[in-house]
């Protein structure tokens, strides 16, 4: 239920967008009941291009009406034509990135000033999601606990990073275990690793509980081998 709701409320975006755009965007799109393809990949997308979006939104003060300037940058870091995105999707996937870099920004201050701390890592993001991976779930929190079984596997790397900055690490299935592990652990504030539409559920969360949080979006999404920026979520921890 949750998704055809978050699909229509999509949808009413895209109208948005749509006029925005002098009619730019087909019917097709307006029917879509995901907002943007499940799996999508920018890692091959400059860096610059996340760097640029905040900035012209903090220039113009609101991203939502962005407007001409999106479907620029867009155009100019070829996103659709690297991430095989269309049009509607592309522009809201930047809008959603642009929400998240805004939400940080609003909350940072009140994230540096808290002292227990909590990471969250997408299970998804381990290099393995077969037997190879050593690490060992445990239902009861729930988590994975990692073994570093792989130097090269970016939750182990960054469980170590956030290890080392002093935040308890949970390398979770999803979404719905944040609630439960915020309340046993007396956490003051989390940081967040997941795909836009986990980071969107769990906002609400975080408005109800009152928790500083920050978040990293996914760079690659879908259900394994997803990737996220271990030098943004370093500058985040
Ligand atoms: S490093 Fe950790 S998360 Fe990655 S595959 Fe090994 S045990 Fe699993």
């Amino acid at each position: 239920m949750a998704q055809i709701l978050r699909g229509k409320w999509k949808h009413y975006r895209i109208v948005d967008w749509s006029e925005r755009l002098g009619g730019l965007i087909t019917r097709s799109a307006l029917t879509r009941a995901m907002p943007y393809q499940f799996k999508f990949d920018l890692t091959r997308v400059s860096r610059f291009f996340f760097r640029e979006i905040t900035e012209a939104a903090h220039r113009r003060s609101l991203h939502r009406k962005l407007g001409d300037a999106a479907a620029h940058l867009l155009q100019r870091f070829r996103v659709q034509e690297i991430t095989g995105l269309d049009l509607a999707q592309a522009l809201m996937l930047l809008e959603d990135l642009v929400d998240i870099q805004m939400k940080n920004l609003s909350n940072r201050e009140r994230f540096l000033k808290t002292g227990r701390r909590v990471l969250f890592l997408p299970h998804c993001s381990r290099k393995h999601m077969d037997n190879r991976c050593k690490a060992v779930f445990d239902r009861d929190i729930p988590s994975y606990d990692c073994a570093r079984c792989s130097p090269d596997c970016l939750v182990g790397q960054a469980t170590l990073v956030g290890e080392n900055k002093g935040y308890d690490v949970y390398v979770v299935p999803g979404g719905s275990c944040i609630h439960q592990i915020l309340q046993r652990g007396r956490y003051e504030s989390l940081v967040g690793v997941a795909c836009g539409d986990e980071i969107k559920l769990a906002q609400g969360l975080l408005d109800k509980t009152g928790l500083p949080g920050q978040t990293v979006p996914l760079i690659k999404n879908g259900c394994a081998n997803t990737k996220f920026n271990l030098r943004a979520l370093k500058n985040i921890l």
